[in-house]
């Protein structure tokens, strides 16, 4: 679509104003509903005199507001920075920071505990808070609804809904012009030097990978979008945010995937389409009670940001009678460059023994490439680095052109992901050429847990490696070897971690060596750690 989504999201608003957008728990809000509010954001956005160009910074977990937020900031021509809410303050300053966001949207629990004390030292002139509890009825209460009691905005911020009904009637003054080219989202991803990236995506990036999602899973009026995947990220963003509002069909949402809640939405709204890690689906394998005919309604299942083992897919068709479909794709690629088609199951690499990924979705060149060379192509049958070209790839990182150049090749986006492709065109991931860690489909740059490592004052060298875990796939493992003379505890390493990383982050296990093994040119030798750490 040669569209913004803003302008795709107000034509679903005008075809189908009185449809769901909205799913939150029991509640429902229509398109005609959160068009207005979105509306009467941009209307406040403007009066703060945020212009088009400018980025705001989301901060919650999955609920209405970030919707709300979401295309309030698009309709001014803002660009959406999602945070993760697992994220700490030091974690919180670096994104706000290099993305010089102008406002934050943040939960009132979150900015509390720890934005307060970050935003000072950022270029946020503006935070709006708001709580889980907006948008459900007085006293709601669920498992896990972590903010049960409205604290206020607090020193520094409004209070977002607030905000919004003491603003102005929107006019349409408050909307600016967002065409395709502008930037819609700056979503980070780390990487194996330096510190996070900014990928920025186009509106026509994200809107062609949400069309892609319709088309290849025929979505139409009576299909919905059960939400699993939290929202900051890419599979969130346009596997549920953009093909649903694209497609004018209602959105499930609750603030985070508990199985039993699941489970419970799943009965009330009966959703047909989603996409989200593979962990969610072996929850709800294992959630006690969960009935065969609990997914019913589900027929367009994917499973996307992590390898799935085969026997998953078989035992959970068994459990549910429902076939998860494998996706695969990045924050670089605005998620699907892959996926499985719905009326096709993924055949299974005899040598790697890896599930396949699919074919290349329409748009989507894909290229396996030499690891040495990327030059050189390798022949069907062979690995070599997956490389892809096509509307969904991101357009460049944000202020780091350094990166950019290194991330293309002859305009092919180099993934550091080793696949192979078979002779009916079935592609495979089989390996990975980045030093990345897989957690849950949370990815763990080793430099990032490793720079952290490094502020103990014990530490004098750390390596950080992902090591096997049958219900996460991955889990972060250290390697330390302390200073002459100091003493720590494996526990006194990871409870600083801890403290400064996101949860899925801080190794769970420490080693302690002598001296980490190395190159000659003094780098770390992480596949050496990780053959020991199998063995
Ligand atoms: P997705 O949109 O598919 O969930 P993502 O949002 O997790 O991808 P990133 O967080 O950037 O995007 O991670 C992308 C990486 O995740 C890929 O480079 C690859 O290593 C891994 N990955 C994604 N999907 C699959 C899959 N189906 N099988 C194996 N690995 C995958």
């Amino acid at each position: 679509p040669e569209k913004s989504m803003v302008d795709l999201f107000e034509e679903s608003a005008k075809r189908v104003p009185n449809t769901d957008a909205v799913r939150y728990f029991e509640e429902r809000i229509s398109y005609r509903e959160l068009d207005d509010l979105a509306s009467r954001f941009a209307r406040v956005l403007a009066d703060r005199g945020v212009e088009k160009g400018d980025r705001l910074a989301v901060y919650t977990q999955n609920n209405p507001q970030f919707l709300v937020a979401t295309y309030g900031a698009w309709k001014r021509g803002a660009a959406v920075v999602p945070l993760n809410p697992m994220f700490k303050a030091r974690e919180v300053d670096y994104h706000l920071n290099d993305s010089g966001a102008k406002v934050l949207v943040c939960l009132e629990s979150l900015y509390g505990s720890v934005a307060r004390e970050v935003v000072p030292a950022t270029a946020v002139e503006h935070v709006f808070t708001t709580s889980e509890l907006d948008f459900l009825p007085e006293g709601y209460e669920r498992p896990n609804l972590a903010a049960s009691r409205r604290t206020g905005p607090g020193e520094g911020a409004e209070d977002l809904l607030e905000a919004i009904r003491s603003s102005p009637e929107p006019d349409g003054s408050e909307k600016v012009d967002t065409g395709p080219e502008d930037t819609a989202l700056i979503v980070y991803t780390s990487g194996t030097t330096g510190r996070p990236k900014g990928a920025v995506s186009l509106h026509r990036n994200v809107a062609y990978n949400a069309e892609t999602y319709r088309t290849w899973t025929s979505l139409d009026d009576e299909d919905s979008v059960l939400g699993v995947a939290p929202l900051f990220h890419i599979t969130g963003l346009v596997g549920h945010v953009a093909v649903a509002g694209l497609a004018g069909i209602p959105l499930v949402l609750y603030h985070r995937p508990d199985p039993q809640e699941t489970l419970r939405l799943i009965e009330l709204w009966q959703p047909t389409f989603t996409v989200g890690a593979i962990t969610v689906f072996l929850s709800l394998m294992n959630a006690p009670g969960a009935r065969y005919d609990a997914l019913a309604s589900m027929t367009k299942v994917y499973s996307g940001g992590a390898p799935i083992a085969p026997s998953i897919t078989e035992q959970f068709e068994r459990k549910f009678d429902v076939y998860i479909h494998n996706i695969y794709g990045l924050t670089e690629s605005n998620s699907p460059t892959h996926a499985v088609p719905l009326d096709a199951r993924a055949p299974v690499d005899g040598n790697s023994g890896a599930l396949s990924v699919g074919v290349p979705v329409p748009g989507c060149e894909a290229r396996l490439v030499s690891l040495e060379d990327p030059s050189e192509p390798v022949p069907v049958g062979e690995s070599g680095e997956f490389a892809a070209k096509g509307p969904m790839i991101f357009s460049h990182y944000w202020e780091k052109p350094e990166a950019t150049e290194a991330a293309f090749h002859d305009g092919f986006f180099l993934t550091g992901d080793v696949a192979v492709m078979d002779e009916q065109g079935y592609f495979y991931i089989v390996d990975r050429k980045k030093d990345m860690i897989n957690v849950s489909g949370y990815k763990v740059w080793p430099r990032e847990v490793e720079d952290t490592l490094y502020t103990h004052p014990a530490v004098r060298e750390a390596a950080v490696i992902g090591v096997p875990d049958s219900y996460r796939g991955e889990t972060v493992k250290a390697f330390v070897a302390l200073k002459e003379g100091s003493v720590a505890t494996e526990d006194d390493i990871i409870a600083h971690c801890k403290e400064n990383l996101a949860a899925y982050k801080y190794p769970r296990s420490v080693e302690f060596l002598d001296e980490v093994p190395k190159t000659a040119t003094g780098k770390f030798l992480r596949r050496e750690l990780r053959t020991g750490a199998r063995g």
